[in-house]
């Protein structure tokens, strides 16, 4: 036997009700069921909101009482069939004439009585669980309609009953031990001996499931609301709540208890004797994992569970030396306040008992005041007690966890954090269990407050990784898009945060550690940034001492990467689009090669070859595997590629180079595309991937821009003087077409050779089929000996290449700890 209950949530609409009947016949195929419902979602509030307004004499509660009166009529409709109709809605028509009544009499007589609040209240339960009932039977399940005043028995407390219990329990186990039927039964509701309806407090309806389960002792209790579960903090209040996979029994009773609505505190404790497993689930996403809560959670990791807030209490504070030491006192205060029936929610006392303090609901302060300048008159008029201060617009945020009791160092966390986000702490109560921190703080704090601790706990299961990105040209703007793109998703899905903690161009930097947007730059930096020094950028992205942080070079500037040695001494992993370190001197190379292992950092450079392709992980990890390259091939440009797929040996070559400029596939210079330095650097850092020892010098490379045109001393005569040499590019062409070849700006190393030139290649040629701007790199390997492994696709471009630093910083973000900073 399960028992399911659906929250007003649950039941708010036609759509969400036909959920629901979905999910109980579907566990009903599953086994027995109970169904405990509240009342449709807002109805409890509206009828409490009628019941005042009528006592007041207002009739408005008309108007409510209409609409309350259409939408169920409007949900009866749509739900059930139309020969049942007329019975459910003549039911219905009793049901609502009889609130009418009790409606009627308040706002006549003004008068409204606990009692009769609680008979009006239980209204919204009696409607829908009848309604629920009624459409279940009519999509073929059998099911009745329970109106739990029947089986719950409470003392006659209205509008917070306490359960009789014995008397309960047996009242279910007559009804529905039994019962091969569904049970609807209204949540909420119940009633004293005499019949007298009450209710078991706002939220009560999963007080009543528990009930129920721990009744008949069912296997499971399943609370079926409109969040995933229970989350590390209230979702309405902290954006990057987390769900909480398993809790026990205390840790939810607490959780609860400190404000986490999502379940009635009361609700624990039932099922917690017959230790019934308690769900909790989505309504909405029922294949989501929900919480479990139980008597023992193991594999605990984390010591804080969740995060919850009373966000409107009034604090009390009794001050005066007169208290130190003297026995009894805090007893007296205790004392008076519970006669005066004041519920005190929070206690503390200052270590030398100079002050004690206490947190009430706003209702109930001016209560207690009086009720303490009464019983302490005379030590008030004595000077043994300075002053009774009340403060209002407080909120208490309390930390919930069982592990909090086995880890030390919580608590300076937990005051660390709010230390260093300058949020004044009003008072502070550890509870004896050790389950629980709370503290006092002023409502107008209690966001920051609630994301502060929040992100002291969570952000550990969340990767925050900070990072440090200089150079915001084209690449690093679209970069920055991406970030601001993804960053949501990455950090909802994968728990990974990206923090830009420092961003820097060649005039400004800036800092910041608790992270910055990724829109609004380059501007914003001319605008709040220190003068450039790569020297006191590092030093102060340093001075932060974040863990998971790392460098970004989006530059292609020699002073750059001339600096990254210091990056990686400082524990800076790096991740770089600037082919100048790796380019450099073979000793470079290898040196960074080293450091980066010494300094246990990441160095990731994936674009320097093929934008973002797979170039350079693809390679490393085949010598990684042990293979061994014999050969690689490339068409390493995107703008030679597009300029050679492009020319048919018709428009003349200097036309078809003009062309490309125009559409902004070249660098402003074309030479710089045309020499083939840019092809040689990447063929070079390939070749040395690989594990070969090569310097620039040693490859020979095709210069591509003919002898005079180097020499030009503007585009414009670039161009004039490479119309000079448009017929020999045209018979270069015309001889390989005529052989059924084309031409291919081909960088290879083969043997110890490496060159990059213009070669012929024929159609059974692996690169023969190019097009567009793609880059193609053919690996000959030793495992791959009869067809090369090959990587084909687009291999220029902001975007790409954008695309391939966010997936270099994604591979180092994977790493577990990354950097050997200290937290
Ligand atoms: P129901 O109508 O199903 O009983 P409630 O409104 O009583 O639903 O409870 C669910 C709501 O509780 C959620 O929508 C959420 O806004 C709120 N809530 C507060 N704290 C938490 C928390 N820690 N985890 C999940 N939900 C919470
Ligand atoms: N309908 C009641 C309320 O809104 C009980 C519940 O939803 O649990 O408080
Ligand atoms: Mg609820």
């Amino acid at each position: 036997m399960r028992i399911l209950k659906f929250g007003g949530t649950s039941v708010g609409s036609e759509d969400a009700i036909r959920k629901v009947l979905k999910l109980i016949a579907r566990k009903r195929e599953e086994g027995r069921i109970q169904v405990v419902v509240s009342a449709f979602g807002g109805v409890t509030n509206t009828l409490q909101q009628m019941v005042e307004d009528a006592s007041a004499g207002n009739q408005s509660y008309r108007e409510q009482l209409k609409a309350i009166e259409d939408r169920h009529i409007d949900i009866v409709r749509k739900l059930i069939g139309v020969k049942q109709q007329s019975t459910v809605l003549t039911e219905l028509k009793v049901l609502l004439n009889e609130l009418d009544d009790v409606l009627h009499g308040v706002s006549l007589t003004h008068e409204l009585t606990d009692r009769t609040r609680d008979f009006v209240l239980g209204f919204g339960e009696r409607l829908s669980a009848y309604i629920l009932s009624k459409a279940l039977a009519s999509s073929g399940i059998e099911a009745e309609y329970i109106d739990a005043r029947e089986l719950i028995k409470t003392n006659d407390d209205f509008g917070n009953a306490r359960v009789l219990v014995p008397t309960t329990y047996e009242n279910i186990r007559e009804r529905l031990q039994e019962s091969e039927f569904v049970g609807i039964v209204t949540g909420y509701i119940s009633s004293t001996v005499n019949g007298e309806t009450t209710t078991l407090g706002r939220g009560g309806s999963d007080y009543t499931a528990s009930l129920i389960g721990a009744a008949l002792n069912a296997e499971a209790i399943e609370i079926w609301t409109d969040v995933e579960g229970i989350m590390t903090a209230d979702p309405r209040k902290v954006g990057r709540h987390l769900p909480i996979g398993r809790l026990s029994y205390e840790e939810a009773m607490e959780l609860s208890h400190f404000g986490a609505e999502v379940i009635y505190p009361p609700t624990i404790h039932p099922a917690m004797e017959q230790a019934i497993p308690i769900f909790i689930k989505n309504t909405f996403k029922p294949e989501a994992k929900g919480t479990v809560i139980t008597r023992e959670v193991q594999d605990d990791k984390s010591s804080v569970k969740g995060i919850s807030s009373i966000d409107h209490i009034t604090l009390i504070t009794l001050k005066g030396s007169g208290m130190v030491g003297v026995s009894g006192f805090a007893a007296r205060i205790f004392s008076a306040l519970a006669d005066a029936g004041v519920n005190i929610i929070m206690i503390t006392q200052a270590s030398s008992e100079h002050t004690v303090c206490f947190a009430v609901l706003p209702g109930q302060a001016a209560l207690a005041m009086q009720a303490l300048e009464r019983h302490f008159k005379r030590e008030l008029e004595e000077g043994i007690i300075d002053e009774i201060k009340e403060e209002p617009d407080c909120s208490i945020v309390a930390a919930v966890g069982e592990g909090m009791k086995r880890t030390p160092g919580i608590s300076g966390r937990f005051f660390r954090s709010l230390g260093r986000n300058g949020i004044n702490v009003r008072a502070i109560a550890q509870g004896s269990s050790e389950r629980n921190i709370s503290i006092v703080v002023q409502e107008d704090d209690l966001a920051k407050t609630l994301n502060t601790i929040h992100d002291a706990f969570f952000l550990s299961e969340i990767k925050s990784v900070n990072l440090f990105l200089i150079g915001i040209g084209l690449i690093g703007s679209k970069l920055l898009d991406l970030f601001d793109k993804q960053a949501s998703l990455l950090f909802e899905k994968h728990n990974i945060e990206l923090k830009l903690c420092g961003i820097a161009n060649s005039r400004y930097y800036k800092i910041r550690e608790e992270g910055m947007p990724f829109t609004g730059w380059p501007d914003r930096l001319e605008e709040e940034g220190e003068p450039m020094s790569l020297q006191q950028f590092l030093e102060e992205a340093d001075r932060l001492n974040l863990p998971n942080s790392l460098f970004i070079d989006c530059t292609a500037s020699e002073e750059v990467s001339d600096f990254y040695p210091e990056v990686m001494k400082a524990n800076f992993s790096l991740v770089t689009a600037n082919k100048k370190a790796n380019s450099g001197t073979l000793k470079r190379y290898q040196e960074l090669q080293e450091l980066a292992l010494e300094h246990n950092v990441m160095y990731l450079y994936e674009t320097n070859v093929g934008a973002g392709l797979p170039v350079v992980k693809t390679l490393k990890e085949q010598v990684l595997a042990g293979d061994e390259i014999t050969k690689i091939e490339g068409v390493l440009s995107g703008t030679l590629s597009y300029i050679f797929n492009t020319y048919d040996g018709k428009t003349p070559f200097s036309q078809v180079v003009r062309n490309a400029l125009e559409k902004g596939y070249t660098e402003p210079d074309p030479r710089e595309d045309l020499n083939g330095r840019d092809v040689a650097r990447k063929l070079l850092i390939l070749a040395r991937e690989a594990g070969i020892e090569v310097e620039m010098g040693d490859l020979e490379v095709q210069n591509l821009v003919p002898g005079p045109a180097r020499e030009a001393d503007s585009i414009e005569d670039f161009f004039e003087k490479l119309a000079e040499f448009d017929d020999d590019f045209r018979q270069q062409y015309e001889q390989a077409a005529s052989k059924g070849h084309r031409l291919c700006y081909i960088a290879r190393y083969e043997q110890g050779d490496a060159t990059v030139a213009l070669e012929e290649i024929g159609s059974d040629h692996p690169f023969s089929g190019l097009s567009g701007s793609d880059n193609i790199i053919a690996f000959h390997t030793k495992h791959y000996r009869d067809t090369p492994l090959v990587v084909k696709g687009p291999g220029a471009g902001a975007e790409v290449t954008a695309g391939g630093i966010l997936a270099d910083i994604l591979r180092i973000s994977n790493v577990p700890s990354f950097s050997n900073k200290i937290v």
